[in-house]
């Protein structure tokens, strides 16, 4: 990523963003990355919230966000980005408008769409990676799929009840999705607790951000698992599939 003059940091930006600035490996250099940053969040629903909230605090530039549905009253336990007031609205239009109020110098593209094979060119455009925030694996697969042939990094993440999984993707240094998960499991109305989704999702953040400002060891070729009930992380190491039939030979 090319870090120009033509993105200096505004002295709001450094009084802004002061607490991140002075951490080490962060620096104005990293702020400047994460301003001059396009990130497209796949899905504005329990993982976009968080992640589309704590990019926007962070001072992400460009934050494009996509998702084809509208927020229901049983969504509002955990699609934090939306309230009371954005029921029957567009979810990327509702997540627009929350973020604005959180950092109006972040630019926010909404995305009405419904990711498919066909456009997901023209949705991830410019980006320069994708934050899986998706509930079901065929879209996760498309997305997968775009980000091994353009060589995108790929957050993923996943939540279900109080349990939650993560790891940061990036072929061809790491398996693919589909080498992990070479299947989609049947849609389900699947329980969640909206804490959950923020725990991951903020991971997801993390990882994102590391990512922009090289701070820190990204979560490769590991799959992180948090299990809520017993309040346990632990971790598998994770291997390429040779046979994959996206990224294998
Ligand atoms: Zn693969």
């Amino acid at each position: 990523m090319m870090v120009t003059n033509q993105t200096p940091l505004t002295p709001d930006d450094k009084e802004r963003f002061k607490r991140q600035i002075i951490l080490p490996g962060w620096g104005e250099d990293g702020q400047k990355k994460v301003k001059q940053a396009t990130i497209f969040i796949a899905g504005a629903g329990g993982l976009g919230s968080p992640v589309a909230i704590y990019l926007a605090a962070a001072g992400v530039g460009t934050v494009r966000i996509c998702d084809c549905g509208e927020p229901e009253l049983s969504n509002l336990n955990r699609q934090v980005v939306h309230s009371d007031k954005d029921l029957g609205k567009n979810k990327a239009l509702s997540a627009r408008e929350t973020l604005a109020h959180i950092n109006p110098h972040v630019t926010v593209e909404a995305l009405s769409a419904k990711i498919v094979q066909e456009n997901i060119a023209d949705l991830v455009g410019d980006a320069s990676i994708i934050v899986d925030c998706m509930d079901n694996f065929p879209t996760r697969h498309i997305l997968n799929e775009y980000a091994f042939r353009n060589t995108l990094p790929f957050v993923h993440a996943g939540v279900f009840g109080m349990s939650g999984q993560l790891t940061f993707i990036h072929t061809p240094e790491t398996p693919c999705l589909y080498c992990i998960f070479p299947g989609s499991p049947p849609p389900e109305l699947f329980p969640i607790v909206g804490a959950t989704a923020g725990v991951i999702g903020t991971l997801e953040v993390l990882e994102t951000l590391k990512y922009l400002t090289g701070k820190g060891t990204l979560l490769k070729n590991r799959m992180l698992f948090w299990d809520g009930d017993q309040m346990h992380f632990h971790e598998i190491t994770l291997q390429k599939d040779p046979h994959c039939s996206v990224c294998g030979k």
